[in-house]
């Protein structure tokens, strides 16, 4: 695991607490605000269609962000020819080459991160902090990458073998991979996988989120000017059910990677083994049913902060935020009441101002489907706190954030991707049984633990199947190369992103025997 990473170093982004910083990011976003943006297809460099589809900020529909236009089968037939017939010459670049490619563009992506930011605002709604720890993150993963090409997809690994033979072990790109990609995090997600892909010697038909497509196309064309050959990186934006669909469908692909839901990725394994030709890997990164569980040690201060950062903050929409939040007997009243405390202060509103603490969850649909919950659950009397929506709320998509209060996880049927939190109340004498509920969703992204008894935190980290496990601070925002990212069982397939396995799983492993 060790790759001689210490070279490596993590973006450090701006710093929000230097008021001349912070004067020359806002006057550029400023400038960015009222400009429009068009995306299409991008098939071998060309684009083969702009505008149409009108893209509107979702903190606020009055503002168009810019026009899209999906790709057609025509664009898929050519794209996936494209691929196929370029990718070997891609790959036998070597990964030196690649690697000086990827790291090309995470400059190019420091230097102009302004428009990246001014996108993730307004296209995706992202707060002014979270679009910078995103920037961050898709620079960190261009790099990560590039440096893990060097380790593992340089010169064939000599393997040991008997006297007068050589056995040469090496990794090579696959083919045309497809990547498809959620809206959460349209940049750091979306290149995540493109870049993964492309370092391991591959071409990729990238199908972003139909929310998310103008940040994409931006992110292509930054590509291709690092030099990436345009035959071998195509962009088709359009429904997942449309182009999405097709794409893993058609048996010129070589291998798909989703980021996204986990019934998206079960249909997508489903059609891979339905369709004619290889047998080919699914990269399945999903959703979560996060849990905190907090003892009586903790310190009930830094469980607030924590606890509100990873249900709230980003309005909920990490697959990472905590969901459930289970409160020893001993303590809970005390840390709700704090809680509700917390959530009065929380600033909920325009994602582009730095006050602004819970932007707009994306769309329409989405809203719909939270506050659905939020009225079955208030019905039944379970609420136990909402915090007050900004007046500009109004103008978008927002769901305050909520609290309930539920006797078990097994109520919950489903992820709830926003800004709701469920408390479960547990005595000691119960934890295994409340353990063993969460075991029982199937799902394991991550979990948080708050206890000053380390016995505590290795028990519940035993008795889990998360993914990524956090004590004694908040569970979002792992760090590339620091805290390699994904889960198990109903979460995913794993490989974890931004970890020193997952550009093997991209990868063709072969051997040469050599009678010497
Ligand atoms: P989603 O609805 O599953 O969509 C993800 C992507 O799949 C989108 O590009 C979507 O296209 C596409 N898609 C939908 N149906 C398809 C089909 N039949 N064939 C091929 N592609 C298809 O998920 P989302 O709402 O965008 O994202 C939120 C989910 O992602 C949550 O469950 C969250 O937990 C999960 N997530 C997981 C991670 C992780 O690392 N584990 C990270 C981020 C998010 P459309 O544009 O048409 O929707």
């Amino acid at each position: 695991l060790s790759d001689n990473l210490s070279t490596r170093r993590n973006s450090t982004g701006l710093d929000l607490n230097d008021p001349q910083e912070t004067a020359a990011l806002l006057a550029k976003l400023g400038a960015l605000k009222n400009r429009q943006w068009a995306a299409g297809p991008i098939v071998s460099g060309a684009v083969t269609g702009r505008g149409r589809l009108a893209i509107t900020n979702p903190a606020d529909h009055t503002d168009i962000v810019g026009h899209v236009w999906d790709a057609t089968s025509a664009d898929l037939d050519r794209a996936l020819d494209a691929a196929v017939s370029n990718y070997a010459a891609w790959d036998a670049q070597g990964a030196e080459a690649r690697a000086a490619v990827l790291e090309r563009a995470a400059d190019a992506l420091e230097a102009g991160r302004e428009r990246f930011l001014s996108l993730l605002v307004r296209e995706a709604g992202k707060t002014v902090d979270d679009a910078l720890a995103e920037c961050r993150e898709a620079v960190d993963f261009c790099r990560y990458y590039a440096q893990q090409a060097r380790c593992r997809f340089g010169a064939a690994h000599l393997l040991p073998g008997p006297t007068g033979e050589q056995n040469l072990y090496s990794l090579h790109g696959r083919g045309a991979f497809v990547c498809i990609s959620p809206w959460n995090f349209p940049l750091a997600i979306f290149l995540g996988q493109v870049t993964a892909a492309l370092a391991a010697g591959n071409a990729v038909l990238a199908k972003p989120a139909e929310q998310t497509p103008l940040i994409a196309a931006e992110a292509i064309e930054l590509l291709h000017r690092a030099g990436v050959p345009y035959d071998v990186l195509h962009l088709l934006p359009g429904t997942g059910e449309m182009v999405g669909a097709a794409l893993v469908a058609d048996e010129r692909i070589a291998g798909a990677a989703l980021t996204g839901s986990t019934a998206t990725a079960k249909l997508i394994a489903k059609t891979l083994a339905a369709r004619r030709g290889a047998i080919i890997p699914l990269i399945a990164e999903t959703g979560g049913q996060n849990a905190m569980f907090v003892d009586s040690t903790a310190l009930p201060e830094q469980v607030v902060d924590d606890v509100v950062r990873s249900a709230f903050h980003s309005a909920g929409q990490r697959c990472s935020a905590l969901r459930v939040l289970y409160l020893q007997d001993e303590v809970a009243d005390g840390i709700i009441e704090m809680l509700t405390g917390a959530m009065d202060e929380l600033s909920v509103g325009d994602p582009g101002l730095l006050s602004t603490d819970v932007g707009p969850v994306i769309d329409e649909p989405a809203r719909k489907a939270l506050l659905a919950h939020v009225e079955a659950l208030q019905a039944e009397g379970r609420l136990l706190h909402v915090s007050r929506l900004g007046e500009a709320c109004a103008r978008g998509t927002f769901v305050a954030p909520h609290l309930f209060e539920i006797d078990s996880i097994r109520r919950l049927e489903q992820e709830h991707f926003g800004p709701l939190l469920h408390v479960v109340r547990f005595r000691l004498r119960d934890l295994e049984k409340h353990l063993a509920q969460l075991r029982a969703t199937g799902f394991g992204l991550t979990l948080g633990v708050h206890t000053r008894i380390e016995a505590m935190s290795r028990r519940i980290f035993d008795a889990s199947m998360a993914g990524n496990v956090y004590v004694n601070r908040n569970m979002i925002g792992a760090v590339v190369g620091v805290q390699p990212f994904g889960g198990h069982g109903l979460s995913g397939t794993g490989p974890k992103a931004g970890g020193p396995l997952y550009l093997p799983r991209f990868a063709a492993e072969r051997v040469l025997s050599v009678n010497t």
